[in-house]
């Protein structure tokens, strides 16, 4: 028998990291000592008392039978009590909360629930790749936005062509920035809001990294007046609480927009084992000193990787949130080649930037996930490098 893949699994983009996988593979074949600041996944362990709270959890029986679709009204209460507390913002854990088996999911089916085929859906370059490719499997075409540094990664609304915008059903933003490390402001919500109403736009804002901030606490869309109106947010327990592998996130904002991802949702999951929820709600009301801890760790090392990469030359902002350094590659390089450079030169393993979309191109991208002794030695080691 002949298998015959989908067409919209066909048409994937192409894994553009595959080559560099297997140069990995190779390098760590022949013993390498690779430092690999690639991965967008905290190597920090999720706090204990939040393990604590998920073995007790584990052994009620009650847990081990399925789990409401929409999350238990415990855990949506105990996210609304924190978007009270941490942005000011009120929501009903009713109808303006939903569970999702980690943001990822939630944005990988939103387009399912008001994608028509031909739709177009605004996306950023570069950014997450599930933006595109959920709004591919829904049949959608994503109309990228250029997150460029002359507009501080922030798209420019402006520029996008008047057909797109009567055309465009949903738009995705990120901020704090994967992968730019880029932070939005008021002002830009508000246009962000003004467009939306305009043009009758669904506006997705991915918060991943609300919480893994520097200097100031980024702010989330949902305080600005009228977000709620056109849109939600997409939360995730993963980077603020060490806790990727556990797969627990979060839908906010509009009932309507929530009602439609949740009608997917009945149809293809059954809702986030209670066991999770019960140890999240215990996540969710982690004392603050605990948080400051984990931020302080990755400040320390991006203080070493923001130095080092500048004294060696680099042309690198200082991030002040998220977990990743967005790093310009020098001139006459792409960024997949000079990704090899550095793996065979250095042993040192981050990501080309062409990776997270054709606007991600002349950069690289460095996670903050390992330890500030290794940051150290990678930077030593590029340092030693003629570039
Ligand atoms: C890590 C990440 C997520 C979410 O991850 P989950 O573990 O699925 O909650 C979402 N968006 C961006 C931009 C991310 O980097």
């Amino acid at each position: 028998m002949q298998i015959e893949y989908a067409e919209r699994i066909r048409t994937l983009p192409p894994y553009l990291f595959a080559a560099i996988d297997q140069m990995k593979k190779e390098a760590l074949l022949k013993g390498a000592d690779l430092i690999d600041l690639s991965i967008g996944d905290p190597d920090i362990p999720t706090p204990s008392h939040i393990v604590e709270a998920m073995k007790k959890a584990v052994e009620k029986p009650e847990h081990h039978r399925y789990p409401s679709y929409e999350g238990m009204l415990s855990f949506r209460k105990a996210v609304s009590d924190w978007y009270k507390r941490r942005f000011n913002v009120e929501l009903d854990p009713e109808g303006e909360v939903l569970s999702l088996i980690g943001s990822k999911e939630g944005i990988g089916h939103i387009p399912l629930a008001f994608v028509d085929p031909g739709d177009i859906v605004l996306v950023p370059s570069p950014g997450y790749p599930v933006y595109p490719v959920g709004t591919k499997f829904a049949g959608g075409i994503p109309y990228f936005m250029p997150l460029k540094e002359e507009n501080d990664f922030l798209p420019d609304l402006d520029s996008i062509p008047e057909d797109v915008c009567k055309k465009a059903k949903l738009m995705f933003i990120n901020y704090p920035n994967n992968p730019t490390s880029a932070v939005a402001d008021k002002k830009f919500y508000e246009k962000v809001i003004e467009f939306a109403k305009k043009y009758n736009i669904i506006v997705c804002h991915d918060a991943a990294y609300s919480e893994v901030y520097y200097e100031e606490k980024p702010i989330s869309f949902m305080q600005i007046d009228g977000a709620k109106e056109v849109g939600m947010e997409f939360h995730s327990l993963s980077k603020t609480y060490n806790m990727t592998g556990w797969r627990i996130g979060f839908a906010v904002g509009n009932k309507e927009v929530l009602s439609g991802l949740g009608k997917v949702k009945t149809n293809l999951d059954s809702g986030v084992f209670q066991a999770i929820q019960e140890a999240s709600i215990v996540a969710l009301e982690t004392d603050d000193k605990i948080l400051k801890e984990i931020r302080d760790i990755y400040k320390e090392r991006r203080d070493v990787l923001y130095e080092g990469l500048r004294d060696a030359g680099f042309e690198v902002k200082k991030p002040m949130a998220t977990f990743y350094l967005w790093v310009k590659v020098p001139k006459e390089t792409n960024s997949i080649d000079f990704v090899a450079k550095l793996l065979k030169e250095a042993e040192v393993l981050c990501t080309p930037g062409v990776g997270f979309g054709e606007y991600g191109e002349g950069y690289i991208r460095f996670a903050l996930t390992q330890s500030k002794e290794r940051i150290k030695e990678a930077v030593e080691r590029i340092r030693r490098l003629k570039l």
